[in-house]
């Protein structure tokens, strides 16, 4: 498997120099466009990883995954009265669909979703920031999970677009508490620095019927942990989540930092990172990491739990 991983890296590094560092957080604009890192974890806790896989980048969209976990696990199905369970055909910060459909977002992974998601969290947890991170270093075993606050601070200054929606949502009731509370709770979780070797261990649940090895216990049932699989082969990789689908066929979240997290189900998490992003948002060199990952993981005769 090590040996596999390094050659999926090296091969990987050959689309280096393709696409394009978000700038629209300019933090994240200063991010370097060479590093790449990939790292897997097994459902037996072995961790394998290659390049640039111990450095920690802003998770950015990734973390509505856990934001989503935490919500279906405080609210139950009443979360989907307030968020869709569909593919939106938009880019992740649209708002002319969200005015159409009357401050319902189409689904949790585009912005508006988890901006809904973050409100039901500010709702149930006094912290809800501080909550996501001590999760999210409980799943990943690794009490060092920061918040980068000059990440934070960016998008709380850049925040106009997603400001736009929280207020669309608040005016059609889809919103029940301060706007400026809740945008500034999801843009602290998008804002969490994780490795690409945090992010496969903290995942792993979801390949484990919900087990998170890390934290000694059960994080969510097995019928979440498919149902939160399901939504990211649907809606994951924003516009492109069919052409990945097609490509790749694992359940996936990425995120303008350039992380995408995929899950094989029963098996094992992969984390891949690099920072230059394609035109819908997803890493270039990291999908190709996952495509090839893909394809080889079984003909490569890998025997893995
Ligand atoms: N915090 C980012 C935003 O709200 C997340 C974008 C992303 O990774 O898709 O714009």
């Amino acid at each position: 498997m090590q040996a596999w991983l390094e050659s999926i890296h090296a091969r990987a590094r050959s689309r280096l120099g393709s696409g394009r560092v978000a700038s629209y957080i300019p933090a994240l604009a200063e991010q370097d466009p060479e590093r790449l890192g990939i790292a897997v974890c097994t459902n037996d806790g072995t961790l394998y990883a290659a390049g640039d896989a111990e450095t920690p980048f802003s998770i950015q969209s990734i973390a509505k995954v856990l934001l989503l976990t935490l919500a279906l696990r405080t609210h139950g199905e009443a979360l989907w009265q307030r968020v869709g369970l569909n593919p939106s055909g938009m880019p992740f910060n649209s708002l002319a669909q969200l005015e159409a459909e009357r401050g319902k977002p189409r689904n949790p992974f585009i912005n508006a979703g988890a901006i809904v998601v973050t409100d039901r969290l500010v709702s149930a947890f006094a912290t809800p920031d501080k909550h996501l991170q001590d999760v999210a270093r409980r799943l990943a075993g690794n009490a060092r999970i920061l918040i980068d606050d000059e990440v934070l601070d960016s998008e709380w200054q850049h925040r106009s677009r997603n400001a736009a929606m929280a207020y669309l949502m608040k005016a059609f009731g889809n919103l029940d508490n301060d706007v400026d509370e809740v945008l500034r709770t999801y843009f602290s979780c998008c804002a969490l620095a994780m490795s690409c070797t945090d992010l496969a261990v903290a995942m792993n649940f979801l390949a484990a019927d919900g087990e998170a090895r890390a934290m000694g216990e059960r994080f969510v049932s097995p019928g979440l942990t498919r149902r939160i699989n399901a939504i990211m082969a649907t809606c994951g990789m924003y516009d492109a989540a069919g052409d990945f689908a097609y490509r790749v066929g694992l359940p996936a979240k990425s995120g303008v930092g350039g992380g995408i997290v995929a899950v094989v189900p029963g098996r094992m998490t992969v984390c891949a990172w690099s920072p230059a992003l394609d035109d819908n948002g997803n890493s270039v060199a990291a999908q190709y990491a996952l495509e090839l990952f893909a394809e080889e993981l079984d003909p490569a005769g890998i025997s893995v739990p």
